[in-house]
Formats: structure tokens, C-alpha cells, sequence
């Protein structure tokens, strides 16, 4: 089998892993990214679900920089976007995304291995060395200093042995279909094209598997098909005016598993000031609440040599919500980058490297790290408003 090796391996190049390749390779890096599709951006652009989650509190202050934001600007680089007004988010063109995101992994040197599957974790001595990856050309050992793992599923994290959560999925299905005068309606992206997002709520599927992967795709498709059905039973001319353009090419499961970290994130701890925190987040179904993010939620347990990123880093019940969105994978994607470069430089294992250099890395990229400090800023700036000091 050939051997390559390099300083940081990612695996996964949804949003975290694109931020964890780039953060990594900024830094120095000889960095690779393992993508089994042909594009960047996950979820977020091959799984259709075009809309940036915001960056602010909801009371005009912004709480994600970094990665967070320079993903969110260049999501509407080669597209219109559309900016909300409440909050600091916006939609965009998934096609546009990948444009930019392949532009970003250029510029930063990212060694890209699309249409490359993961298969294999090789561990020595409860250290992740190598992963075999496949593609065209057969299997390859990719080596490294150390790993990222921001599949989404943490399949490299549990083929290494770590343990996990499953989550659990309702039917969910987005899709950009034509729609005449679609301009009227505020989820258009250009004339004629909109998104449809399909919720159901009558199912559960478990985790994830290799059989529940494609019995959710079918069965999503089933749910559209039904949907269309019964437009056009109403109107059999409709479908020369509404109907679907573009499928999602990645099965869209919102949780599927939190890798266990050294800390985990979850409803006990949703207001702990953490000593190690690396990043403060905010919630993007309501105005108010942030959470701080601690470094050992990115940590796996029992498995040196690897980081998590993303939707499966050891995040639960409702912090879970918060952790896997657009914005929130970024910026743990970032943070992994930037320890993967440490533990490299310092020739250890990531639970190893030193927090509070890392933190002063991040305070850099503006990031906030706990909540009682970005409390008190709120409060200050509100108070100042009041006052009529600030607009
Ligand atoms: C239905 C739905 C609606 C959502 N709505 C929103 C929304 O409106 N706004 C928002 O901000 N977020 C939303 N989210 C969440 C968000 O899109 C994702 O959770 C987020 O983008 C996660 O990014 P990630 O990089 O952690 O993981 P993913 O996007 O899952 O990326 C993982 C990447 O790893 C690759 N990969 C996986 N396994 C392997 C392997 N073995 N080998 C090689 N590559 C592999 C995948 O192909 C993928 O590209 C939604 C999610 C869903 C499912």
C-alpha cells in the first residue's frame, strides 16, 4: 500500500473540516482534507441546507469571528446571498459556497483528496498513527502528527475505539425546485429558484448505519414524491411551473454521533464557566443565550493523536442543537486546526497542548472564551445605549 505522510490529516470536508485543513495549514502545516464527494462544504452545500445560522446574540452584538465569519462572506462571494436583517445571517447559493470554498483550500495549500473515502483507523499504543483511506487508485496509508476527524459521524474517532451517543433523526429533506415568481418569496435565490425544506416529525431513525443511511434517503424521497403528487392532483399543470431542480447528494441527518470527549457538553453544564473554554457560541433559535465551548469537548476519549470537529464532537441533548450548525462547525473546525498545529509543533498529543497558548491564539481571531466576561461587555454596551452613547 503507498504512504503519505503529513503534519495534520483531516478527515471530512464539510464546514469543519475545510475550516480544521485551513486553520492547520495557515499555521505551517503540510495539511491534507479526505472528502468521499467531489465537494467541500457537507451539509451545508451537498446536502442543500443553504442557510448561514447567525453569528450574533440576536441583540446586535457578534459572538462568532474567525473562520465563522470569513466562511459566512465568502458563502455569498460568487452568489447573490441574501443578508436577513435581525440577525447576522444570511442565505446563499450552494454552488457559489463550493466555488469559495475551493478557492479558500487553494489559497491556504491544502493537499484536497476528493472522491476519497476514510475506511480505517490504524492505531498504535492508543495512538492514532495512520488511516487508510481509498479511492481510484486503491488504498492509501495517510500518516500524520495528528488527526481531525470532522465526518460528521465520527467514523474515524469510533474506528479508532472511542466511544460515543447516538443521536437520532426525523425525515428531513431540502431541495432548490423551480418555482414561478419565486422572487415574491423571501427563501428565493434567484428568479425562478427557491429552497423547500422538508420536516417531518411522524419517524425517528437511529443514529447511523449503512442501512439506515439509504433507508432515510429513500423514504425522504418517497415524502417529496407524495408532496408533488399531490400538487399536480390538484393542478396537473403545475409541474410545468413547480418542480424539483436539485436533490441533496448526502443523506441529511442532523445528529447522528457525539464522539465522547475528555469533557462533554450538555444540559448540566449549560451555564459552567469552563477553565479550557476555546470558544463561546450562541444559540440561533432565540435571542440571548451563549454557551461556552471547553477544549476536552474536542478531545476523544482513550484515543491520542486525534481531535474532533463539527456535528460529532462530544456535545449532547440540547447543547447538541447549538454545536452542529454552519457557524458553530466552523468554529470548532478552526480550533482544531489550530491545536492540531500545536500538538504537531510540540510533538504531542493534543490533550497535551497548552490551553492557554491556544487561547491567546484564539483571543487573537477576536473570539470570546467565557460567558460571564461577554455578559458583562453586553451589559455595559446596553447601558451605554440607554445613555444614548451608542447607536
Ligand atoms: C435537514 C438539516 C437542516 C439543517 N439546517 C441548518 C440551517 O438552516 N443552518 C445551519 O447553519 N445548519 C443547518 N443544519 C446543520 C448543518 O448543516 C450541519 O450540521 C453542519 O454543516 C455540519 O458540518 P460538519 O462539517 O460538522 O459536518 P458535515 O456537513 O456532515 O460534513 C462532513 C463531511 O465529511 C464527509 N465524510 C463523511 N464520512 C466520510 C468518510 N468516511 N470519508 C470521507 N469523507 C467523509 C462528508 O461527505 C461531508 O462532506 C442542518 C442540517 C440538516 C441535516
Amino acid at each position: 500500500m503507498q504512504t503519505k505522510r503529513y503534519d495534520v490529516v483531516v478527515l471530512g470536508g464539510g464546514i469543519a473540516g475545510v475550516a480544521a485543513a485551513v486553520q492547520a495549514a495557515r499555521c505551517g502545516m503540510k495539511a491534507a482534507l479526505v472528502e468521499k464527494t467531489i465537494f467541500p462544504g457537507g451539509l451545508a452545500t451537498t446536502g442543500l441546507v443553504y442557510l448561514y445560522l447567525p453569528l450574533c446574540d440576536g441583540f446586535g452584538h457578534q459572538i462568532l469571528f474567525g473562520m465563522a465569519e470569513e466562511l459566512y462572506q465568502a458563502s455569498m462571494k460568487y452568489g447573490p446571498g441574501q443578508r436577513e436583517e435581525k440577525r447576522y445571517m444570511g442565505i446563499f447559493s450552494p454552488a457559489s459556497f463550493i466555488l469559495a470554498l475551493d478557492e479558500i483550500l487553494d489559497d491556504a495549500g491544502v493537499d484536497v483528496w476528493y472522491d476519497t473515502l476514510f475506511c480505517k483507523s490504524c492505531v498504535t499504543e492508543g495512538r492514532l498513527e495512520a488511516v487508510e483511506v481509498e479511492n481510484n487508485s486503491g488504498r492509501l496509508r495517510l500518516e500524520a502528527g495528528c488527526f481531525v476527524d470532522a465526518t460528521g459521524d465520527g467514523d474515524a474517532a469510533v474506528s479508532a475505539g472511542a466511544g460515543y451517543t447516538e443521536g437520532s433523526n426525523t425525515p428531513a429533506i431540502w431541495e432548490i425546485h423551480h418555482a414561478d415568481g419565486a422572487l415574491k418569496n423571501s427563501r428565493a435565490l434567484s428568479d425562478g429558484q427557491e429552497r423547500f425544506c422538508g420536516n417531518w416529525k411522524d419517524y425517528e431513525y437511529p443514529g447511523v448505519s449503512g442501512r439506515v443511511v439509504t433507508d432515510f434517503v429513500r423514504d425522504t424521497r418517497r415524502r417529496l414524491r407524495r408532496f408533488y403528487q399531490e400538487k399536480y392532483a390538484a393542478d396537473p399543470e403545475l409541474k410545468h411551473k413547480f418542480f424539483s431542480m436539485l436533490l441533496p447528494s448526502m443523506a441529511t441527518f442532523r445528529r447522528t454521533r457525539a464522539v465522547t470527549g475528555l469533557a462533554t457538553m450538555c444540559n448540566a453544564n449549560e451555564e459552567a464557566v469552563f477553565e479550557d473554554s476555546v470558544a463561546l457560541i450562541n444559540e440561533w433559535r432565540c435571542a440571548g443565550p451563549v454557551r461556552e465551548v471547553p477544549y476536552g469537548a474536542l478531545i476523544p476519549r482513550g484515543v491520542k493523536g486525534l481531535l474532533t470537529a463539527g456535528r460529532c464532537i462530544s456535545s449532547i441533548e440540547e447543547s447538541w442543537e447549538w454545536t452542529r450548525v454552519i457557524p458553530a462547525a466552523a468554529v470548532t473546525g478552526q480550533i482544531a486546526g489550530f491545536a492540531a498545529d500545536m500538538a504537531v509543533r510540540g510533538n504531542v498529543s493534543p490533550e497535551a497542548v497548552d490551553v492557554k497558548e491556544l487561547q491567546k491564539k484564539l483571543l487573537a481571531e477576536k473570539f470570546y472564551l467565557h460567558r460571564p466576561d461577554f455578559c458583562t461587555f453586553r451589559r455595559k454596551r446596553e447601558e451605554k445605549a440607554d445613555e444614548g452613547h451608542v447607536k
